[in-house]
């Protein structure tokens, strides 16, 4: 099967055709940089790591830009509420953020370009719009003309009619109709402004992510993600954005991922229901958080609750041990003498293999496809313990057959057995110590190591074939 994706734009799942041969453009809307991002906010982060994982496991050069939305009201807000400055607040907290994306496992994006070092772009963006007759100037402000763009709501499937009925109206307004959004805001005394062509001011929200994707991507792309509260107005804005500056479709295929909830609740900023992701790092396993994001398929809400979390650590250690258990046994219990027959092991792992694609190319289903990496861990498990010696090439296929599958969906992290860290030479050490104490019935001093090595985090289990260690989530 090739990769199939659901597009928001057909309400359809169709097969996966970048634009360019071996390429994919894909952008992915960012974080706001006033605060830590919360583990609702961390949910597009990690599904769309690992769908950028997929596409490039299957061979494509993805270019990958994920922006910072770096100047908006509540970068404002907070810069004045903490006495600091907007830059300031925004380099702050774009350092933590990168910490704790890095924690989860999610890798930089190829561009992370932010709002403030494109307004070049996003005013020329804005000129584009006004030249071809959809943006209008209104006392320093520059509004976009809804009404004139009469394909406003494909995305959202809402006519404007019925868009217009939901929309507020304030007063004071400086629009001409309650539909149209700001594309750039007039200058306020200590708010942070630009030059432009309409006076001195700063873009609008949406404007950003429409400039800066075609910058970096071209004008039409083929994937663009978010979070699916983003589908109105944000992604329907843009949209209208890209389409009226360029004249070009923006984007072929529209991923939105379901909801975060706590307590059959979206988690939100403004509900105060959240729990930051430095938070939740504390309290648990980076990989167990990862899991869990990757436990349910991508569009579909998830229920944060500690069951959840815990099912996932389990469900982390599960596969860890398998293959701390490889390493162990690759040690001890490798023969070419062996009675298990390499290639029928190589024909199973192959057939989950494909089991595995299909999970993934379906709509990038990863919780299909983690059910797929239990049956490989099951088969690995069940091999190593009906056999007591095994090949070379039985430990050769399921080493790298779960380092494979790691690799898209980090959910096993590194294998400390090919750790270079001096730290696996002490661990050694310390066991042979203990071994040593053993032999001589020295029990104090064994049991004296065996706990140094809790305190690291280290856990001992004496085999038959000797001591086993792993590290702990
Ligand atoms: P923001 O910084 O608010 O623009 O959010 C960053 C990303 O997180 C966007 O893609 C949002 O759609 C997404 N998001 C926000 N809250 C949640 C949630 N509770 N569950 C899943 N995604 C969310
Ligand atoms: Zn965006």
């Amino acid at each position: 099967m090739s990769l199939m994706l659901y597009n928001d734009l057909t309400r359809k799942k169709e097969p996966f055709v970048p634009l360019k041969e071996g390429e994919v453009s894909f952008y992915s809307c960012g974080p706001t940089v006033y605060d830590y991002f919360h583990i609702g906010n961390a949910r597009p982060f990690i599904v769309f790591d690992v769908l950028r994982r997929w596409l490039e496991h299957l061979g494509y050069k993805v270019t990958f830009v994920q922006n910072f939305t770096d100047i908006d009201d509540k970068m404002i807000h907070r810069a004045h509420r903490e006495g600091t400055t907007v830059p300031e607040l925004a380099e702050r907290f774009i350092a933590e953020y990168r910490k704790d994306a890095k924690a989860l496992g999610i890798r930089p994006p190829t561009v992370a370009p932010r709002a403030t070092e494109n307004v070049p772009e996003i005013v020329a963006t804005i000129q584009r719009i006004m030249d071809n007759g959809h943006a209008y100037v209104s006392s320093g402000d520059v509004y976009f003309d809804v009404r004139s763009w009469p394909k406003y709501g494909t995305l959202c499937r809402q006519g404007l009619d019925d868009l217009e009925a939901g929309a507020r109206v304030e007063v004071g307004e400086k629009k001409r109709d309650p539909l149209d959004f700001a594309l750039w805001k007039a200058e306020k005394p200590g708010e942070p402004a630009w030059d432009s062509p309409w006076g001195r001011g700063r873009p609008g929200w949406h404007i950003e992510c429409s400039a800066m994707s075609s910058k970096y991507l071209g004008e039409t792309i083929d994937i663009h993600s978010g979070g699916v509260d983003l589908v109105f107005p944000h992604h329907e804005n843009e949209i209208a954005q890209s389409e009226a500056a360029n004249g070009k479709p923006f984007v072929r295929y529209w991923l939105h991922n379901g909801f975060l909830l706590i307590d059959s609740e979206k988690m939100s900023k403004s509900l105060g229901n959240f729990l930051t992701a430095r938070a939740a790092l504390e309290k648990y396993p980076p990989l167990a958080l990862r899991f869990f994001m990757l436990s349910a398929h991508y569009r579909s809400p998830i229920n944060f609750a500690p069951s959840g979390l815990e099912q996932a650590a389990s469900g982390v250690t599960r596969l860890r041990n398998c293959r701390s258990d490889l390493d162990f046994a690759a040690k001890n219990r490798q023969s070419d003498e062996s009675d298990l027959d390499p290639a029928a092991f190589q024909a199973k792992m192959k057939r989950l293999e494909g089991r595995f694609a299909d999970a993934m190319n379906d709509d990038f289903n990863t919780a299909a496809a983690l059910g797929v990496l239990f049956d490989v861990v099951h088969l690995v498990n069940t091999t190593l313990k009906d056999h007591e010696t095994l090949p070379r090439a039985f430990f050769e296929t399921a080493k790298a057959a779960l380092k494979t599958y790691d690799d898209v969906l980090g959910v096993i992290g590194p294998d400390e057995a090919e750790s270079e860290e001096g730290g696996d030479q002490e661990v050694e050490r310390l066991i042979a110590e203990r071994l040593a104490a053993r032999k001589a019935k020295d029990f104090a001093r064994s049991d004296e190591i065996r706990a140094q090595l809790k305190e690291r985090g280290i856990i001992l289990e004496d085999t038959p074939q000797g001591t086993k260690w792993k590290r702990e989530l």
